[in-house]
């Protein structure tokens, strides 16, 4: 065995690394900079802990987010790791006692920027010629990301105040600009970029037109019965209207949004944790830090912020990699309203940003190709046809739209690319409606011209072709419809559009039926609950989270396999000597009574 495995098993308790994991080890001990990119759950954390702890010289781990260091901290040393820790959140004679550990031989080190970068702690560790520096959260740095922090900042001057010392940044969402900014300015550029476990195949992307979001939501749950879910609204006031709605359907449905005091936040929480087959419904405060492993669909019945808020958020289904369904609703006035909110927050360059990142997400709404390969394209990592999205399930018509769109485009500029998607669409069905009248406008040319189209099918049409960016949305002019430069190319005949059919949602509820109904929670229930608790009691008397005893992964398999001695317990994923010692026993003993 190599040793970073032997380390993994030893040390970690796990059986394999996962995709990217050993790389990225290989990479970082033989001395080359490293950028990985991987999301929130794929196992950064080993990629530098298992080199740390082969190494002999000193570790440093910059991150920007004390509970989640402290977590780390906590995880490191319940499997026997000798680590240090000093950030801000810490008394003075803690952090003293800490930097002893460094003193005594702790390999590793976790910091806050801002206590990293004082001059006195710079010369302090460059007296011990640190092995490595990870930045974790690494695109903090970058003004391209949308997390910017000005303490990250300052690293861009380890690669010169430590030449000798290996770089490694990870980070869970950076697009191409932000990642190169980050390996510009953390090792000059000399450095490998690696992209991984972005795919998530148990993941069933289907996207829809909102049309009725009602029956489109309860056409989407009607298989769901007894499962656990997510249902993402945009406002606090649509959050609780949902859920109202849900319940009228007979569904055990709460909302959560920031807008209820912290208290109610965390009792509606717990309840979705603990009890079976709750539907939240939510605003995008409901989901960090969640760790229920079994969800098994979202549903955004509102467009996402960008391609990374979406991934994210569907990312919380299926963690136990049986399969999930996602939904996303999206519709024209969705897109509106987030280029609004775009329009008020920071400087130009941000916003125009900001708006080329809500491209990408429409564009990928719009896609008539297979989703994960347009959602992983953006991530950067190449894929094949999936089989288990909807454009591959049921591949949309694709039809020439150049003639009809000439006649949307003419329209707008004729009537001085002022007015919003209704109206135009009412002269092109030759609606005779008082502002058509009252400005003339059913003695263009056009009018009446595209009455074979219903409304909903216009409004789709509009929406594609602002998509592919033949038009805009000027939001300054309240939502009026403008022809970018493209949009001219395709009024003068240079080039051609092809739209997807179909303004209907589709909903292929059969297919997908059959992989749903298997059972989802593997092993035995009641034990599994019965762990749980003991979990729970052990992460409480130690003041740490749930999932720093064990995760919920080895917890299933402890519930499956029932192992009868301390040996048969070590075989189970997670569980590694120093774990093994301290919770082995009570754990066997708890299964022991269960078997009764
Ligand atoms: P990230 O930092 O990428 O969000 P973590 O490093 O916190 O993810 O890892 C997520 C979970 O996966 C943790 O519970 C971790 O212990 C577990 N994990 C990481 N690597 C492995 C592996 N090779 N085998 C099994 N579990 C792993
Ligand atoms: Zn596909």
């Amino acid at each position: 065995m190599k040793i970073a495995e032997q380390v993994l098993h030893d040390v970690f308790g796990y059986s394999a690394f996962r995709p990217g994991q050993e790389e990225i080890i290989t990479l970082l001990t033989s001395g080359q900079n490293v950028l990985a990119v991987m999301p929130t759950g794929a196992g950064k954390s080993i990629c530098y802990q298992i080199p740390a702890v082969m190494g002999d010289r000193l570790t440093i781990i910059v991150s920007p987010l004390l509970a989640l260091m402290d977590d780390q901290v906590a995880a490191l040393r319940t499997n026997g790791v000798d680590v240090a820790c000093i950030h801000s959140g810490l008394a003075r004679e803690q952090n003293i006692d800490e930097w002893q550990r460094v003193k005594s031989g702790a390999k590793l080190i976790y910091l806050s920027p801002e206590r990293l970068m004082t001059e006195r702690m710079l010369t302090a560790l460059a007296a011990l010629r640190p092995a490595m520096f990870v930045v974790d959260e690494a695109h903090c740095i970058s003004k391209w990301g949308a997390s910017f922090r000005p303490d990250y900042e300052q690293l861009s001057r380890l690669p010169d105040l430590f030449p000798g010392s290996v770089i490694a940044a990870f980070t869970a969402t950076a697009d191409k600009a932000t990642r190169n900014d980050i390996a510009a300015k953390l090792f000059r550029g000399r450095g490998q970029i690696i992209v991984h476990g972005f795919d998530r195949p148990n993941l069933r992307l289907t996207v829809a037109n909102k049309a009725s979001w009602k029956s489109q939501l309860m056409g989407f749950l009607e298989d769901k019965a007894g499962q656990a879910g997510i249902v993402y609204c945009l406002s606090r006031k649509f959050t609780d209207e949902v859920a109202v709605y849900l319940k009228e359907q007979g569904l055990n449905a709460i909302p959560y949004h920031a807008g209820q005091t912290a208290e109610q936040r965390k009792i509606n929480q717990d309840r979705f944790m603990s009890e079976d087959a709750v539907v939240m419904t939510a605003t995008i405060a409901f989901g960090m830090g969640i760790d229920k492993p079994d969800i098994r669909y979202v549903c955004h019945l509102n467009l996402p912020g960008s391609m990374e808020a979406y991934y994210q958020e569907i990312g919380r289904a299926g963690r136990d990699g049986a399969p999930a369904e996602t939904l996303l609703l999206h519709s024209l006035g969705d897109m509106g309203l987030r280029r609004q909110f775009i329009a008020n927050e920071g400087d130009e360059a941000h916003r125009r940003r900001e708006h080329h990142r809500l491209d990408a997400l429409l564009a990928y709404c719009e896609a008539a190709e297979c989703r994960r390969v347009a959602l992983l394209a953006y991530f950067d990592e190449a894929s094949g046809p999936c089989g288990n999205c909807d454009n591959c399930l049921s591949p949309p018509i694709v039809t020439d739209g150049t003639v009809r769109a000439q006649a949307l485009l003419s329209t707008i500029r004729e009537t001085g690319q002022v007015f919003g998607a209704g109206h135009v669409i009412d002269i092109l069905r030759g609606v005779e409606s008082e502002k058509v009248l009252e400005r003339r406008h059913h003695n263009l040319a056009t009018f009446a011209t595209g009455k074979q189209w219903p409304k909903e099918e216009w409004a789709v049409f509009v929406r594609q072709l602002v998509a592919a960016g033949f038009l805009s949305i000027n939001i300054q002019k309240y939502g009026g419809l403008e022809l970018s430069e493209r949009g001219r190319t395709l009024l003068a005949g240079e080039v051609s559009f092809a739209y997807r059919e179909g303004g209907k949602p589709r909903l292929e509820r059969k297919a997908a039926k059959k992989r749903a109904d298997q059972p989802v929670v593997p092993g035995d229930v009641s034990l599994l609950s019965q762990l749980k608790k003991l979990r729970l009691g052990l992460a409480r008397a130690r003041n740490v989270p749930a999932y720093v005893v064990f995760p919920d992964s080895t917890l299933f398999e402890l519930a499956r396999e029932r192992p009868t001695t301390l040996d048969g317990m070590s075989g189970i994923n997670g569980i590694g000597p120093k774990k093994l010692k301290e919770f082995g026993p009570t754990f066997l003993r708890a299964i022991a009574e269960a078997g009764l």
